[in-house]
């Protein structure tokens, strides 16, 4: 290797961020361990165009050969994954012997999704406040029309749009919540909570939900099991699965909730015998306004925001959840949470 060449090639391999050296005619001279990282198949001494199957990424190296400047190319690259790079082609210039071009890498991807996942969750926001505010606006025109002088459509109207009113302040206080833990998610929270004290309280407070659709609670709560937690986002995450429990478990179904330790973990766990959820559906549950049923959900006074509120909190407490369910088998709910450590948190 010539002087020049290997200090180009240390150079690159010293960067943090993907880049390749490539020869005039094409051929790689060095790939850095991040380019290797995202594209395994890049070889010294082969065509690049053997590796990288990118018609523009190779376009952008004959346009900077011919007119000696840099030039950005998006590269989608949609087997073996759906991922989108920033290319940046660039001749290094100024060095005596061969000249070289540097195409560096920046990683589009996960950037692309989040705003994609952005724009998807303001549209559905929108779109679940739209509909209960339709019909409220709906029924204000019919009692200042139509149903100006009946006292029994009234009756009927006000209590129908109660209904629409708290489901939208339900909806409001989710939203609220959910971006409240996003911002703190960083933060473990430290207090020493009892898991067995909460989850007993919010099955109390659930008791006469149950009992309304016949549902029995079915509790095992082990004494002395401490968290590092804050109690009110952890009695949040029982009250949403125990709820859900209740809500979707089957009408004179049972209902068991367990707070017990699991080696090193602390362990809530939610079970109903209820008809259970098909298991395409299982890794999107805790998405934001995923719900295998819309209409049931709605009409149980769902905002389909629950369990993304439970993965958020679980995941502030350095926790796991786990959701396993089999049609007609009934669903279950798991989450492991580290103890409390004295001295430590
Ligand atoms: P929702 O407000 O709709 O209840 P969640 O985020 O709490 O929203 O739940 C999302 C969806 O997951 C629900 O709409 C329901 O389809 C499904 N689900 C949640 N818990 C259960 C359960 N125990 N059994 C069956 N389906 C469930």
């Amino acid at each position: 290797m010539s002087e020049t060449r290997t200090i180009a090639a240390a150079l690159v391999s010293s960067l943090p961020f993907p880049a390749v050296l490539v020869e005039q005619a094409g051929r790689i001279i060095i790939a850095n361990s991040p380019a290797l990282a995202l594209f395994p198949g890049l070889r010294a001494g082969l065509p690049l165009a053997l590796s990288l199957r990118a018609p523009d990424v190779l376009d952008a190296m004959a346009r900077a050969r011919q007119d000696g400047s840099g030039h950005h190319v998006l590269w989608q690259e949609r087997v073996p994954l759906e991922r989108v790079f920033d290319v940046h082609v660039a001749p290094v210039s100024g060095l005596s012997g061969d000249p070289f071009l540097v195409l560096a890498f920046r990683d589009l991807t996960a950037e692309r999704r989040v705003e994609r996942m952005r724009v998807d969750f303001v549209a559905n926001a929108s779109h679940e406040l739209r509909t209960p505010l339709a019909s409220l606006i709906g029924f204000i025109d019919t009692l200042q029309g139509a149903a100006r002088d009946d006292s029994v459509a009234r009756e009927r109207f006000l209590g129908l749009m109660h209904e629409q009113a708290r489901r939208m302040a339900r909806l409001v206080d989710d939203l609220l919540s959910l971006s409240q833990i996003e911002q703190t998610l960083h933060l473990q929270p430290a207090d020493k909570v009892d898991l067995a004290d909460v989850v007993g309280y919010i099955a109390d407070t659930l008791s006469s939900m149950a009992e309304e659709r016949s549902v029995t609670l079915k509790l095992a709560l082990a004494e002395d099991v401490q968290v590092p937690g804050e109690r009110d986002e952890l009695a949040r995450v029982a009250e949403n699965l125990i709820e859900n429990a209740i809500k979707y478990g089957g009408e004179g179904g049972e209902v068991y909730v367990d707070v017990a330790r699991e080696g090193r973990q602390a362990l809530l766990s939610v079970r109903d015998k209820g008809p259970g959820i098909a298991p395409e559906h299982l890794p999107r549950l805790t998405e934001r306004f995923y719900r295998v049923d819309v209409g049931q959900s709605r009409s149980k006074g769902g905002t389909g925001l629950g369990l993304a509120i439970v993965k958020h909190i679980v995941a502030r407490h350095r926790g796991r959840l786990e959701i396993d369910s089999a049609p007609g088998e009934g669903a279950s709910f798991s989450v492991l949470l580290p103890l409390f450590a004295n001295g430590a948190g």
